[in-house]
């Protein structure tokens, strides 16, 4: 019978179809009285906070949800990819809720980059962006860095009210609740006390020591992203676990960079110069003749040109190209969840491709 079952921990409805879709538990689960979905199992018996992920409609619910609710949002973008791991238009839903931004991953940087600067260009692209946070803070929650002060924030601006965590998938929302609630949780509390009846929000809760609570809330997946068109296998070459080393490249005019078979750079005009690549370390660089490139992608595209890998070229999206005059001396030119290329001076114009679908912007250069 299609009898609806309930997760006695989040309420969820209970499918065993997806894994990685809200209420998702093995078959094995259901013979059992008390059933609780896969997420929460992971909670209560690790400890560990399982990202899922959501339609767009149901992640609005939920900022309706929260918008009339009070407390703190804490919204965690990757700032690897920052416009990428944007949500938009969370400043419409929260009501007057305060947010405090979070810029997760700071160990990918290069060291030299100085943290006041990131922090300035946070409240700068959140600003143009349309956000007004609170404060803005910078972590990274792999490595523990930053953590304390994040607490520290968020008891600051929290004012004895509740905690929403939000975030797009793959912006490391998870790892941050995590080290979270190792570093300033009470263990043995979240454990005891992680079972909550159904709410309509289907949000985990993480009590905090004054009664109120930490709400994490589903992933939404960010169309846009670079990660969503390649093969799962190469999600962590997206997924830069150490600091990006710089690649220079000198370039004399209609010289063509392909960043893998993710992107494509044509130095167009502007006389011979060097730019700087900052993309993973284990994407490999190729450099042609721009009247050699197409040929060369069209022949080596999931070979050579990786990822995208074989398998998956006939569904790989087409390159787009985008066309920019840089006017400013040090710009980045940004494809969005892949990297960026510096451009060090101005007068120069090149023609950026990323796969239909995936952003490509223009920043003041950020190293
Ligand atoms: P979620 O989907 O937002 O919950 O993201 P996860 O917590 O699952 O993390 C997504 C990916 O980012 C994983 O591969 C993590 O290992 C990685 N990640 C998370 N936090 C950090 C961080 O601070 N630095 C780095 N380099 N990687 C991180």
């Amino acid at each position: 019978s299609e009898e609806k079952i309930s997760c006695i921990g989040c309420g969820v409805t209970i499918q065993t179809e997806d894994p990685e879709k809200l209420g998702y538990a093995p078959e094995s689960a259901i013979e059992k009285e008390d059933i609780i979905c896969q997420r929460c199992f992971r909670l209560k018996n690790y400890n560990e906070i399982q990202d899922v992920s959501l339609t767009d409609d149901d992640f609005l619910k939920i900022l309706h949800g929260i918008g009339e609710s009070k407390g703190l949002i804490v919204k965690i973008v990757d700032i690897f990819d920052f416009s990428g791991s944007w949500l938009q238009g969370i400043q419409r839903f929260v009501g007057g809720n305060p947010i405090l931004l979070v810029g997760n991953k700071s160990d990918i940087l290069p060291k030299s980059v100085k943290h006041q600067k990131l922090i300035n260009w946070m409240k700068r692209e959140a600003k143009e962006l349309g956000l007004m946070p609170i404060d803005v803070c910078l972590v990274s929650s792999a490595r523990g860095h930053g953590i304390r002060e994040a607490a520290e924030l968020i008891e600051k601006y929290r004012n004895g009210q509740d905690v929403y965590v939000v975030g797009c998938t793959n912006v490391g929302k998870s790892t941050f609740i995590n080290r979270m609630i190792k570093e300033v949780a009470d263990v043995q509390d979240v454990i005891t006390t992680s079972y909550y009846p159904g709410t309509t929000l289907d949000l985990i809760e993480i009590p905090l020591d004054n009664g109120a609570s930490l709400y994490d809330t589903p992933g939404i997946i960010n169309h846009h992203q670079m990660a969503h068109f390649v093969d799962k296998r190469d999600l962590k070459l997206l997924s830069p676990k150490k600091e990006l080393k710089p690649k220079v490249f000198q370039l004399n005019e209609k010289q063509t960079l392909y960043l893998g078979g993710l992107a494509r750079f044509d130095y167009v005009k502007g006389g011979r110069e060097s730019f700087v690549c900052y993309i993973p370390n284990e994407i490999t660089i190729h450099r042609t003749k721009m009247e050699n490139a197409q040929a060369l992608y069209e022949k080596h595209i999931g070979e050579l040109l990786t990822p995208p890998r074989k398998e998956n070229v006939d569904t790989f999206p087409k390159l787009i190209p985008h066309e920019f005059t840089i006017s400013e001396g040090k710009t980045d030119i940004v494809f969005s969840g892949l990297g960026w290329v510096t451009v060090n001076n101005p007068g120069k114009t090149i023609i950026a491709y990323a796969p239909q679908g995936v952003n490509v912007t223009l920043r003041k250069s950020l190293i």
